[in-house]
């Protein structure tokens, strides 16, 4: 492989990484030794994908004829049984498909990558990349330009080869998206044209919580007697998952502020439960296990499978149209349980003194009622991250029988999106591509009660914190995304002007 050159220009060896230390694990493959096709695989959750791509995903060769719409394959004949020798996915229903196509070469080399990223991350080498740095240094500003100097100047170790900023930008896009387009040195401005009049004062705003008045140093000290900033991550799925150190990031970029994250949806991802339950459980499945088994050996029947075996998490999930739930996410020492004061499956963990996180599982208009009162646009902020609002809804459709796009749909985003607007606090958008950035878009001109009500905040374009790897779907490895591709961000309209002076603001 050539050498890469880092964002300041020293030369690094590509493929090497960090030397190994004496005390670190060994690793199980070499950093030469990362390509293995799918069936090959030596990590059991790796040969497993294989076999959900090969039910999968259709031939290209034999579904030619079907249609063309990566997005929206019609049913195809016949699915992939041949890995592609090299790039080591599932490609083709036969080696003569594989020769015959001519068009697999555009994916081939991006899909290599991916192979060889989901090995790394499995080798079993020390992962520098994930070892985040803590407190900010005082005196130093944080540049949110790009990932390479935003890891220069928050510390990080330095990212040597263009994998390792693949599995650190991969990590860190949701917290850091947040964080780039709140902060008081966002790369989003008026200048560049993403930043709209209007956008800058909702974010004025905001950053007068975030930042305090101008002037006065950003310390731990600051925060006391601050209003927690609250953001609503709505529609989570795999953010919700996150390690909460992994979103402690986002705080550490706001020295003098409080935050209180909430993630809603459907999807959400809850703690499991606590170890005292558990236990109970356990001991109560192995109670039974033994019971049933001393009744079988007294009647001479072949013992039944194990009950916990069959409800042990499967090897690997499809990632299918809809990306699964997260698994449960480990139980923090002060987690507790919110259902009675949410009225939904719901928990809250106070993490650090700078952050809160409450997760609750259900629609946000479920919940709504909750904070409906309490909504301020000093504190609070939306983030939607690759939403879908431009897809056709799975579950509704209009009188004429065709599906609803999700942002007009009554059981997705139809009844969420005017109680937005209605706050007046900022809504952040993302999108996998620019194609998905387009069509949420263009869905919200195309829906009655959002189109005209809203001002733009930040334009739609590229997001420079959005992660650097490109991910294949299962049901088709040629449609590649880019998580966080895209930002954009809009705001409930004002009608009448609002006089609100304190802080020294006009609103
Ligand atoms: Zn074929
Ligand atoms: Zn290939």
């Amino acid at each position: 492989m050539n050498p890469v050159t880092t964002w300041a220009g020293q030369t690094a060896k590509s493929g090497g990484d960090v030397p190994q230390r004496a005390s670190d694990p060994i690793p199980l493959l070499s950093q030469d030794n990362l390509f293995h096709p799918f069936s090959k695989s030596p990590f059991p959750a790796v040969r497993a994908r294989g076999e959900a791509i090969r039910s999968l995903a259709p031939c290209p060769v034999c579904s030619e004829d079907h249609g063309s719409d990566l997005e929206f394959p019609k049913p195809f004949p016949k699915a992939v049984g041949f890995d592609c020798p090299n790039c080591g996915w599932p490609t083709h229903c036969s080696e003569e498909h594989w020769r015959m196509d001519k068009e697999h070469e555009k994916y081939c080399s991006r899909l290599r990558e991916v192979n060889e990223d989901e090995h790394d991350l499995r080798s079993g080498r020390r992962l520098r990349e994930f070892e985040l740095p803590g407190e900010q240094d005082r005196d130093a500003a944080i540049s949110f330009s790009n990932w390479d100097v935003f890891w220069y100047t928050r510390s990080f170790p330095s990212m040597d080869t263009d994998r390792s900023r693949r599995h650190a930008s991969k990590l860190l896009t949701y917290p850091i998206t947040i964080a780039s387009v709140l902060h008081q040195y966002s790369s989003l401005t008026i200048s560049n044209q993403r930043l709209t009049v209007e956008g800058s004062r909702s974010l004025a705003a905001l950053r007068y919580t975030l930042h305090g008045p101008s002037g006065t140093p950003e310390t731990s000290e600051q925060s006391v007697n601050k209003p927690k900033m609250r953001i609503f991550i709505l529609g989570a799925r795999h953010e919700s998952a996150l390690p909460p150190h992994t979103w402690e990031q986002l705080c550490k970029c706001f020295p003098a502020a409080l935050f209180h994250l909430y993630f809603i949806g459907p999807q959400v991802s809850l703690p499991l439960p606590p170890q005292s339950e558990l236990k109970v459980k356990q001991e109560a499945e192995a109670k039974a296990r033994a019971e049933s088994e001393e009744k079988t050996r007294r009647e001479g029947k072949p013992a039944p499978s194990s009950p916990v075996e069959k409800s042990e998490k499967p090897v690997y999930v499809p990632n299918v149209y809809q990306p699964p739930t997260p698994p449960a996410i480990s139980r923090e020492k002060r987690t507790r349980n919110s259902m009675q004061k949410y009225g939904v499956p719901s928990y809250t963990v106070p993490f650090t003194y700078q952050l809160t996180i409450t997760g609750m599982q259900c629609k946000y208009d479920e919940v709504h009622a909750h904070f409906a009162d309490t909504f301020d646009p000093y504190t609070d902020a939306f983030f939607l991250f690759m939403p879908g609002l431009g897809f056709p809804s799975m579950t509704s459709t209009s009188d004429s029988g065709e599906p609803l796009l999700q942002a007009a749909s009554p059981t997705e985003w139809g009844p969420v999106l005017p109680l937005l607007l209605s706050t007046k606090c900022p809504i952040f958008v993302t999108g996998f591509s620019p194609t998905d950035v387009e069509r949420d878009v263009r869905s919200l001109s195309m829906t009655s009660g959002i189109a005209g009500e809203f001002d733009w905040v930040v334009t739609p374009g590229e997001n420079p914190f959005g992660s650097l790897k490109w991910e294949a779907a299962d049901f088709d490895p040629r449609v590649m995304i880019k998580t966080n591709w895209g930002v954009w961000g809009i705001r409930g309209k004002r009608r009448e002007l609002l006089e609100r002076s304190f802080f020294g603001f006009k609103y």
